[in-house]
């Protein structure tokens, strides 16, 4: 007997890798979760996963050709979905290098590994094999007031995580386009959901909120973003994989442009409602305008039709839907944000 299939996930103790990794263990897959466990990573994401048999963690660089090698050997998986990665603008704009090392380089490291593995299987299985490689909407730069990104958008990247982005997005298509590498590419607007670091935009808010503190928002709060939530990231890469056109990439996004502004003032009503301030005050009084970030695009919109027509996917939940239930997830978790804010979440451990 074969057993259920395996796929080598990498960044899968990242937010979204994390969640993918949940969800396909849930369906009965067989996952080896590579990650090199950097701030970004969290193994308390995967505690509920500990024991599972079907869950192989390891801790390293997607470039550590030698680590990669052996993993694929060991493992045979029948497909590689890529999160590892440097994620966030602003540490990119604070220090590009790490972010060309991983996002490119290490990138590089994982696409000649699996070229290698994949050209010693037999047949069937090299037919079979899939490299997805998960990327971003902002390697298409900022749009103006109108119009939305399709899959055939020229690349501009404007900041040096959408740059190192763009990059590795080149090679891969490089790899399908010169060895033959059976490749997919998904290129996603902002996610929000369960286990987000508390970094990023909403979880930031949410929990400064919750606490009655200033709420920093970059310039006007007029920047846009189409926002999704994770859990339908996850179904559109697993699409993909299942039924995606090699070489191909594809677009995936929410339909659910939203101000900056209109998002923060969403998170202050829900929490108003869910766990008012002791001293009555409303958290929109909370927003405190912040400088705005170096070349913040001003809005990302996406086309996600071809997704939709060719591969039948569409989000489960709207934008209203999706961040009540994070906001809950959040008002749920405490102690997980907590070890993340206190650092604790670094001393944990599985596997080797
Ligand atoms: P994240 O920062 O939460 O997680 C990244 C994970 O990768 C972490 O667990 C980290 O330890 C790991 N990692 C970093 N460098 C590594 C390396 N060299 N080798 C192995 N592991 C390494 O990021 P995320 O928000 O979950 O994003 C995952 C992927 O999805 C990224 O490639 C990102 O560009 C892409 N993406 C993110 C969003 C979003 O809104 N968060 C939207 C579209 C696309």
């Amino acid at each position: 007997s074969r057993g259920p299939a395996t796929i080598l996930v990498t960044g899968g103790a990242g937010f979204i890798g994390a969640n993918f990794v949940l969800g396909a263990l849930a369906r009965g897959q067989k996952v080896v979760n590579l990650d090199k466990l950097t701030y970004a990573g969290n193994l308390d994401t995967l505690t509920s996963v500990k024991e599972n048999p079907h869950h192989v963690f390891v801790q390293g660089d997607i470039g550590d050709r030698t680590l990669v090698a052996r993993l694929l050997a060991e493992h045979h998986p029948a497909a590689i979905v890529n999160f590892a990665a440097e994620s966030h603008v602003d540490r990119s704009i604070d220090g590009p290098a790490a972010f060309v090392e991983t996002n490119v380089v290490g990138t590089l490291g994982l696409l000649e590994c699996a070229r290698d593995y994949w050209r010693a299987l037999a047949p069937a299985q090299a037919e079979a094999f899939r490299f997805l490689h998960v990327s971003t909407d902002e390697v298409y730069g900022s749009l103006g007031a109108d119009g939305k990104f399709t899959e055939t958008t020229a690349y501009a990247p404007n900041s040096p995580y959408s740059a190192s982005k763009a990059a590795s997005d080149h090679l891969v298509r490089a790899f399908h386009h010169t060895y033959g590498l059976p490749t997919l590419t998904t290129n996603c607007s902002n996610n929000y959901g369960p286990y987000q670091f508390p970094e990023k935009l909403i979880p930031l808010v949410i929990q400064k909120a919750l606490a009655g503190e200033p709420l920093p928002v970059y310039g006007d709060g007029l920047n846009i973003r189409d926002w999704l939530f994770v859990g339908d990231h996850c179904s559109a890469i697993a699409r993909v994989l299942e039924a995606g056109t090699v070489g191909e990439t594809y677009n995936v996004g929410g339909n659910a442009e939203r101000e900056n502004i209109t998002v923060v003032k969403t998170i202050c009503a829900l929490l108003d409602q869910r766990r008012p301030l002791a001293d009555g005050r409303k958290r929109e009084s909370l927003i405190t305008y912040v400088k705005d970030r170096p070349g913040h695009d001003r809005r990302y919109a996406i086309d996600a039709s071809k997704l939709q027509r060719e591969l039948g996917w569409s989000p489960s939940q709207t934008f209203e839907s999706g961040i009540a239930q994070t906001v809950d997830w959040f008002l749920d978790n405490q102690p997980w944000v907590q070890r993340v804010l206190d650092g604790s979440y670094r001393m944990e451990r599985l596997g080797q």
